[in-house]
């Protein structure tokens, strides 16, 4: 085992948990910020967009929010949606 600097907590090396990697994508409507959201993330009801059916509690989904945040707002975030996977996926 090397030794490492010691720290006052022990944490882990990458940032993991409730901070997901985020990646964008773009699609036929702009350029979008994604985050993953793993199986047993959320834990409550979102209504996809696209197929209009509730993603439930525990199941990994997509949350999308506009890249450029509209005229008139400051950050995109406040426009967040959550997809199904398979929806974000399908939306051209
Ligand atoms: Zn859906």
């Amino acid at each position: 085992m090397a030794r490492h600097r010691p720290s006052k907590h022990t944490r882990p090396a990458r940032p993991l948990g409730l901070a997901s990697f985020q990646t964008s994508a773009t699609k036929q409507d702009g350029r979008w910020v994604l985050r993953q959201i793993r199986a047993g993330q959320s834990t409550k009801d979102y209504r996809c967009p696209e197929c209009d059916q509730l993603i439930r509690p525990g199941t990994a989904h997509v949350v999308a929010w506009p890249h450029t945040p509209p005229v008139g707002s400051t950050s995109g975030l406040d426009f967040r949606r959550h997809f199904h996977t398979s929806c974000w996926n399908r939306r051209p």
